[in-house]
């Protein structure tokens, strides 16, 4: 019953202006009612609102009065859902010659915006493009240009529309923009095109020399060809881009330094790691190389020492799983049922969140899969950080 009231609020605007409309022409022309005036209210008294909707909208004349007002009742039809009776509505209006220019283009965005819902991207796509050759819209269709093509995952016209933007709006766009040559970079990865996405990870980092994602790409194209070298300066590089990521690049660089026999060299690079930027990820491998070095007692020593310096959860289940091997039966039941809480605690716990939207994840996601924005999942720091 609410929902059929709701329908005839539209109904009873479009009564309203058709009312206003038979005066005009009683009073000009001394006529009456026409005959699908009558159909449309009998529709109405009949319960038929879609049907009575069909033919007030058909009644109403376009003119520049009444433009904005088909324009608005599109919008709401589409905001309903009603997705086929808004493109009805606009292109009514487009099909009128006398429209003006401007009211032409608020018509043709607000169909491509139809199109769009409607999931029929290629007619949504040939609007927008249209819309970018004129001065009142170029800006609102490149926005809605690009999100196609990123739905589309098409990186190369996303790349080509994303600069138009930049151009025609000065808006920064740098950071996406790396972003699209990193998507097409790991499609060509996953083609075997590793020149080919050596090529575009270039592109990505002469657009956004901080583009991280590009550097991880790099390194990880460097360890296919055995080049260990080249991967320890590509994961490294990370450090000036942005050290809140470098969590991502212990392991892999673990495994370049011990498959050169410097493991030396990697307990520097962690030790300095750990002293500028903190992170649980770096003092807890350190701890293990400790304890294989130096013995269970060392290892314990110093993870209770950096502890003290940044506690986490993390480290207090590490040192649980170290405790473990030390104690008598009864304090080790109890360290047991201990350890299970944590794991069960640690198990669900995100370790990444969205700086802009607050998304948190237990994987790393270049684009939010809530906000939609690129770059802006970073590793949580702080005492329950991964
Ligand atoms: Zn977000």
């Amino acid at each position: 019953m609410i929902e059929w009231l709701w329908l005839l609020l539209p109904i009873a605007a479009a009564t309203g202006w058709l009312s206003a409309w038979h005066q005009e022409r009683q009073r000009s022309k001394n006529t009456f009612w026409s005959p699908d005036y009558l159909k449309g209210l009998n529709y109405l008294l009949n319960e038929e609102p879609d049907k009575a909707i069909d033919i007030f909208i058909k009644l109403i004349e376009v003119d520049s009065d009444t433009v904005e007002t088909h324009l608005a009742l599109g919008v709401l039809f589409r905001r309903r859902g009603e997705v086929n009776r808004a493109i009805r509505i606009h292109q009514n209006l487009i099909a009128r010659p006398a429209l003006h220019p401007h009211q032409r283009s608020n018509a043709m965005f607000e169909l491509a915006e139809d199109y769009r819902c409607a999931g029929l991207l290629d007619r949504a796509e040939q609007l927008f493009q249209e819309l970018v050759a004129s001065s009142t819209h170029q800006v609102l269709a490149l926005h809605q240009l690009l999100e196609i093509y990123q739905q589309e995952q098409d990186w190369e016209k996303a790349i080509n529309t994303a600069q138009q933007l930049t151009n025609a709006s000065s808006e920064a766009r740098h950071v996406d923009i790396a972003q699209y040559y990193c998507e097409q970079a790991e499609y060509y990865r996953k083609q075997g095109q590793n020149n080919a996405a050596l090529n575009t990870i270039q592109y990505a980092l002469k657009i956004d020399s901080n583009c991280v994602r590009a550097s991880l790409l790099e390194g990880q194209l460097a360890l296919v060809r055995h080049d260990q070298e080249g991967a320890i300066l590509a994961f490294q590089r990370i450090e000036q881009q942005n050290p809140d990521y470098l969590t991502e690049v212990i392991e892999p660089l673990q495994i370049c330094y011990q498959t050169l026999g410097r493991q030396n060299e990697f307990v520097l690079y962690l030790l300095h790691i750990l002293k500028h930027y903190g992170g649980i990820r770096p003092m807890l491998v350190l701890t293990e190389i400790v304890k294989q070095e130096e013995g269970e007692q060392q290892a314990v020593d110093f993870i209770v020492k950096e502890m003290h310096k940044r506690p986490s959860l993390q480290g207090l289940d590490h040192l649980l799983d170290m405790a473990l091997f030390n104690v008598d039966n009864i304090t080790r039941n109890h360290l047991l049922l201990l350890k299970d809480l944590m794991t069960q605690f640690l198990k669900n716990k995100p370790a990444y969140k969205c700086r802009h939207c607050g998304f948190t994840a237990r994987k790393l996601h270049w684009q939010c899969p809530s906000c939609k924005q690129w770059s802006t999942l970073k590793p949580i720091q702080g005492i329950d950080s991964e």
